[in-house]
């Protein structure tokens, strides 16, 4: 019996975990994947938004200023890379700086803090790779790029030190109430809660219409992304934003915390929740509009493709409230979902406690986190350590010179990791240029070895992406092994 349950780990459960870990209070996170962070979360711009962008008065808008606020505190707490590099919404014609002027206006309505209009001339100066048909600007130098999925990690991480209970690959299935309790099924058997807060991203309709008369319509926009190689990472220095339309933020062009640079993405309306194929038409498109921002990107630098859904509704708010007494929806948590989610969860605590829940604080809140980086060490540091343990010598990764010691450090994490791509969100191996071409074999191994499986078992991200068959001879030792 947990007083609450948070189904969903994207980012948005992870912050309520984070922010609800401060109390005595049992709190469950239910997630139906095999890691935190496998939604919307995994796959996105990364871009901790101003807030200029969201209508003054919404809901979206006071959660993006204050959650990037937030954001930028917790990334510091909790070790999680973030660089303020500041942003450009950049405008083509006369239309468009209208456009900019309004968003100016609303950003100031909004609370945030140093915009600037800046002419095309000034623009080019502080991003001369930019098109020179660029009539004006509109500069936040709040805005900011993270890591999205270790943001989320690290604040689920921070909650389960502080007594949190994740279950990952446990699916929600139904929900029932039971008097003054909520009964949930899973795949894994049943949970039971005084509170239950549905935080299911894409799935949070079907969740919420469980137990709830139907209340808003979910539609699913896919957003398709190129990777460029870290020798275009210095293409641009800001995040650089067309025009928003109805459709969304537009193409952006913007460098990563990891040292790439990003591009995309498009806004696709898909009805399949699964559907994160790129497509040519979407590539196409991306490119077209990159290029309109940025004549000369360098898109044969790609190192990879890939596709994030949004969980849009037919409403234009975020949907954050109480359902029915004791349950809480989080729903509708598109753009800019990741930059609000800190304070999502803040305020999903704030209504707990309206509700008259007893939340009493915990003495010894533990609301830190450090990260063995080895490549950014200086050459001292990075003696020591080898000194200290040898694993920190071998490097596994060469693309992101990153060592054997730190894959086994993810692997005695809080949530260690049990696919190839888990030890990528947590240490960056096999994000560099071959794409895990060298590291993919040695990342496995070190996974059989400290979590005692078998290579059979490692996926290389959810439950069906199997690597490896069989062996190759039938009784063989486990050195022979077939892969697809
Ligand atoms: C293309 C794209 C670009 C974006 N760019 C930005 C950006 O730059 N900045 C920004 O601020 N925001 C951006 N966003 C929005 C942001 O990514 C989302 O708002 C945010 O990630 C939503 O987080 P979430 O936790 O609500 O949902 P998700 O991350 O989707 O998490 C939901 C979780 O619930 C789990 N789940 C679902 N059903 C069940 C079930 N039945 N039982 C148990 N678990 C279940 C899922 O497995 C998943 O892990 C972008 C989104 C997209 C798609």
């Amino acid at each position: 019996m947990f007083d609450v349950v948070i189904i969903g780990c994207g980012v948005t459960g992870a912050a309520t975990a984070y922010y609800l870990s401060k109390y005595d209070i049992k709190t469950a996170v239910l997630e139906a994947e095999n890691d935190v962070a496998m939604g919307a979360t995994k796959a996105n711009s990364a871009v901790m938004h101003a807030g200029y962008d969201p209508k003054n008065g919404s809901l979206m808008a006071r959660l993006n200023v204050r959650g990037s606020m937030l954001a930028k505190e917790i990334c510091a707490k909790l070790d999680v890379p973030y660089r303020q590099v500041g942003s450009l919404v950049i405008a083509f014609d006369e239309k468009e700086d209208i456009h900019l002027r309004q968003l100016y206006e609303n950003g100031v309505k909004n609370g945030v803090e140093n915009l600037k209009i800046l002419s095309g001339a000034e623009t080019l100066d502080m991003e001369p790779n930019l098109s020179p048909y660029i009539t004006s600007s509109l500069y936040a130098p709040s805005a900011a790029i993270t890591s999205p999925w270790e943001y989320a990690l690290a604040m689920t991480e921070t909650a389960v030190k502080n007594g949190v209970n994740l279950y990952l690959k446990t699916k929600v299935e139904d929900i029932k109430k039971h008097g003054e309790k909520w009964l949930i099924t899973t795949n894994k058997g049943d949970f039971e809660a005084k509170y239950v807060i549905n935080a299911a991203g894409i799935n949070a309709q079907k969740i919420h219409e469980t137990v709830n008369p139907k209340r808003f319509e979910t539609q699913i926009s896919r957003g398709e992304y190129y990777l460029l190689d870290k020798s275009e990472g210095n293409t641009v220095n800001h995040i650089i934003f067309q025009c928003p339309t109805q459709k969304g933020k537009g193409v952006l062009v913007l460098p990563t915390v990891h040292g790439n640079l990003l591009v995309g993405p498009n806004a696709d309306i898909i009805t399949d929740s699964t559907d994160t194929a790129n497509t040519m038409d979407g590539m196409e498109f991306i490119g077209n509009m990159a290029r309109k921002s940025v004549p000369h990107i360098n898109l044969k630098q790609s190192i990879r493709n890939f596709a994030g859904l949004r969980s849009n509704t037919d409403q234009n708010d975020f949907i954050i409230e109480w359902a029915q007494p004791g349950f809480m929806n989080l729903a509708g948590i598109k753009s800019p979902g990741l930059t609000a989610a800190a304070a999502i969860g803040e305020y999903a605590v704030e209504m707990l406690k309206n509700a008259g829940v007893r939340l009493t604080e915990k003495e010894n809140f533990t609301d830190s986190r450090k990260k063995l980086r080895f490549r950014e060490l200086t050459a001292e540091e990075k003696q020591n350590v080898i000194e200290q343990n040898p694993a920190y010598g071998r490097i596994i990764c060469r693309c992101e010179t990153i060592t054997e010691g730190e894959i086994i450090d993810a692997c005695h994490s809080v949530i260690p990791p049990c696919s190839i791509d888990g030890v990528k969100r947590r240490t960056n191996a096999g994000m560099g240029r071959c794409q895990g071409g060298f590291c993919g074999p040695r990342v496995m191994e070190i996974l059989c070895r400290k979590l005692n499986i078998s290579p059979l078992e490692i996926t290389q991200d959810g439950e069906n992406s199997i690597i490896l068959t069989g062996y190759t001879k039938q009784g063989g030792d486990g050195n022979d092994i077939q892969s697809i």
